[in-house]
């Protein structure tokens, strides 16, 4: 299947200028909506420092052997342009990768032509790229899993009896997804402090981030369909880092007996670039032996687990940064193929654009632990940062930044960041 995917050819150069450090090689070309002062919303491709912007590309005549509209990228989310599928989705990457390739003249001599169609990153707005329909939010690293188990149960028995047979997931709330860069205030609710015997209400105490990974889907099979592991990858669009903000004293209250409520639905952040699933191909590695065996329709054959670095920063006010995680995608139980396996399994639907995440992914060493609730052992071990201050969570005017890459011996690609600062409660 790599072999397929010609924009995945390692020796690919592009004649665009790419710092060697950069997320977005012409082996990534992730897909956003940006503008301008001068462009409206539209569909882009990064590449390097630059977007390429595909609705004047299509304008140019750079795309009509392909089945998309202009309409499709002239537009406000990349949902028009998902609805075409994961084939033709896969040809307009690798027609844009042709097109950016050093061999390739086509465009590369046409100054008039690329001055149209390259936008630097830095004069560019990036939004929330995709419409999305439902969230669902599953809990699939056994790490996190497990030490929330120890928290707030026993450690001889951190995972519940279904944890190993069924990945664990629940419905969440789209649309308080944001984009990276726009800030969140500080939520409000109840809590209910052990040493009193009734709830207050207020500012969450213990405003927490967790660590993710989105996928978003095309679109799926009608009502009572369900998407097998084997089919699975031809469903998947693409993946962004996700923050799943959570106000942990809010969920301690509510969430007995049907889950978190209010102290996970006020706000999640993504990374503005959607890697595509096909990018992400030559990153793929086996995942851990599940044991015991799963249910048949949980069952996959091939590597289905991906090899991307993942760290956590905070920024204090004063604009020092301290990397407080490093983790790693690998450290999933539960892979995304089985997770839509599961999702769908009794006939639910998904549809082009719904978001599904990965839950909140921890590694075995203290060091790659993906929320502060377990950096911080519940508050009980705070870190110290910078300018001598601690935490043992998120404070006002603290920026959680989450950056991820992937690379194996020939080549890096990359997320960019989501990036949020949290501001005082309103
Ligand atoms: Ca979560």
């Amino acid at each position: 299947m790599v072999n397929m995917i010609n924009a995945n050819d390692p020796k690919l150069k592009s004649w665009v200028e790419v710092p060697n450090n950069s997320d977005f090689p012409i082996q990534n070309l992730p897909f956003g909506i940006f503008s301008t002062e001068k462009k409206n919303k539209r569909v882009g491709v990064a590449i390097g420092e630059n977007i390429i912007d595909l609705a004047s590309l299509k304008e140019l005549g750079y795309l009509n052997e392909l089945p998309f509209s202009a309409e499709d990228f002239n537009n406000s989310y990349l949902n028009a342009m998902m609805q075409h599928g994961k084939f033709a989705v896969r040809a307009l990457r690798d027609q844009v990768s042709f097109l950016l390739d050093q061999k390739n003249d086509e465009l590369q001599s046409n100054k008039n032509h690329y001055d149209l169609v390259l936008d630097n990153q830095s004069i560019a707005n990036l939004h929330l790229p995709i419409e999305i329909g439902d969230y669902t939010d599953f809990y699939s690293s056994e790490q996190h899993a497990y030490n929330v188990g120890c928290m707030f149960r026993d450690p001889d028995n951190a995972l519940l009896p279904n944890w190993k047979h069924i990945p664990v997931g629940y419905h969440g709330r789209s649309s308080s997804v944001i984009a990276s860069g726009v800030p969140i205030h500080r939520p409000k609710g109840q809590q209910k402090p052990d040493d009193q015997p009734n709830p207050v209400f207020g500012p969450c105490k213990l405003l927490d981030f967790e660590l993710e990974m989105g996928f978003f889907t095309f679109d799926g099979k009608p009502l009572g369909d369900s998407i097998t592991t084997a089919e699975a990858d031809d469903y998947i669009f693409g993946m962004c880092l996700f923050n799943d903000w959570s106000a942990r004293d809010i969920q301690k209250w509510e969430y007995v007996p049907l889950g978190p409520f209010l102290a996970k639905n006020f706000a999640s952040s993504m990374s503005p670039w959607i890697v595509t699933l096909d990018a992400l191909q030559p990153y793929k590695i086996p995942g851990p032996k599940q044991y015991p065996d799963v249910l048949p329709y949980l069952e996959y054959k091939g590597d289905k687990h991906y090899d991307i670095d993942l760290e956590v920063a905070i920024k204090i006010p004063n604009g020092e940064e301290k990397i407080v995680s490093k983790s790693n995608f690998k450290n999933m139980y539960w892979n995304m193929n089985q997770q839509l396996a599961h999702h769908t399994i009794n006939g639910c639907d998904i549809r082009c654009g719904d978001l599904l995440a990965s839950g909140t992914i921890s590694g075995d060493q203290k060091e790659a632990y993906g929320s502060m609730l377990e950096i911080s052992w519940k508050g009980t071990q705070p870190i110290t940062m910078p300018d001598g201050s601690t935490r043992k969570f998120i404070n006002d005017g603290d920026t959680v930044i989450m950056r991820g890459t992937a690379q194996n011996k020939d080549i890096k690609i990359g997320f960019g960041e989501v990036s949020t600062l949290v501001l005082p409660a309103k």
